[in-house]
């Protein structure tokens, strides 16, 4: 069976759910082999190894840490060259797709960027990726070279697949261009207990309707009651009651949790573009005729200030 590389997003050794993700799909078109890069590396191999890598390549050198994508780049081409992969897949974070960019230009190939569904064809993967705010979706595969794929968060399910996971360290030599761009400075962002809202299981989401950054308790309390993330609309975020980062739609973040709970959004189709995947949907508005009701598994017509606060408060009582 072709091996499909798959570039791995952690953090000191803890992966990202993406990459998970990216497993499963790398298991319907091949064996997924694994790369790690960076601290922490090699701490990755276990839970690669539970979600079905038959292999995991790791590399750890200063400067993946000092330097900007290029080293990475390097390290990535290096499994490419050892391996001769059927595909590479990464997932589509903004350094995912500059790593990925990078190395289809170093190995004449085409890309396509945030898959949401990739599937085995007989000329190759065949991606899906949504178009128009996810008024459509249409279907391409790469016709030259070996495809690079980024896929988006939350577009495959985690499933656990073990193997014996073999871990190889890989031998990496850094080209001239690796150096060129230094990391400056870092500032960790504070943390505020919550799950990352593009992995988060449950995500609740605050509109314009909320009416204030200081009412925006009563979305967080609702979330915390959950153990969920916090999502905004942009009007919300517009207004500057919640951060960009939280921003859920076509300019902000997609989301696809289990559970996603709109408050006071009206379900423009920009925020739809975001959100429309989610498993189970609630909405919580006071417009019988918002057209967020049409999208919906459930949906409460009231006024958020009232009904959310005993929401949380029968969550909290359970
Ligand atoms: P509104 O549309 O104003 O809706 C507010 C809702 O709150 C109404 O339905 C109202 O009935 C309800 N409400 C008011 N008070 C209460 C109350 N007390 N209790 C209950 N309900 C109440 N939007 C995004 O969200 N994400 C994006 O990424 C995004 N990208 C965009 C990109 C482009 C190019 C463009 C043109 C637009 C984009 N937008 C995006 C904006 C989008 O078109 C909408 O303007 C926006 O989603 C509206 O946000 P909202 O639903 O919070 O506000």
């Amino acid at each position: 069976m072709a091996e499909v590389l798959v570039y791995v997003d952690h953090v000191d050794g803890a992966v990202r759910k993406p990459t998970l993700e990216l497993l499963t799909l790398a298991r319907r078109i091949g064996e997924p082999v694994a790369v790690a890069l960076g601290a922490g590396a090699a701490d990755t191999a276990a839970v690669l190894a539970e979600h079905g890598a038959v292999k995991v390549l790791t590399a750890d050198a200063p400067e993946f840490a000092e330097y900007l994508v290029v080293p990475k780049v390097d390290a990535l081409q290096a499994a490419y060259d050892a391996v001769s992969p059927a595909a590479v897949l990464v997932p589509s974070s903004a350094e995912g797709k500059e790593i990925a960019a990078r190395l289809a230009v170093r190995i004449g190939s085409g890309i396509i960027t945030d898959a949401v569904d990739l599937e085995a064809g007989e000329e190759g993967p065949v991606a899906t990726q949504s178009a128009f705010a996810a008024s459509f979706t249409t279907k391409s595969r790469v016709s030259k070279g070996t495809p690079v794929i980024t896929v988006k968060p939350n577009s495959a399910p985690v499933e656990a697949a073990p193997t014996a996971g073999a871990v190889e360290a890989l031998a990496v030599t850094f080209g001239a261009l690796a150096t060129g761009t230094k990391v400056v400075s870092r500032t960790p962002r504070e943390s505020t207990g919550r799950p990352e809202l593009t992995e988060a299981a449950i995500v609740v989401s605050g509109g314009r309707g909320v009416n204030g950054a200081e009412n925006f308790h009563i979305v967080e309390e609702l979330a915390d009651s959950l153990g969920a993330a916090v999502g905004a609309s942009r009007a919300a975020v517009d207004a500057g009651w919640y951060p960009h980062t939280n921003q859920v739609g076509q300019t902000g973040k997609s989301v696809s949790p289990q559970l996603y709970i709109a408050t006071g959004i009206s379900g423009a189709i920009q925020h739809r573009a975001g959100m429309q995947t989610s498993k189970t949907i609630v909405a919580i508005n006071k417009d019988a005729e918002a057209p967020i009701f049409d999208l919906v598994d459930y949906g409460v017509v009231g006024d958020l200030f009232q009904v959310v606060p005993q929401l949380t408060q029968e969550i909290k009582a359970r």
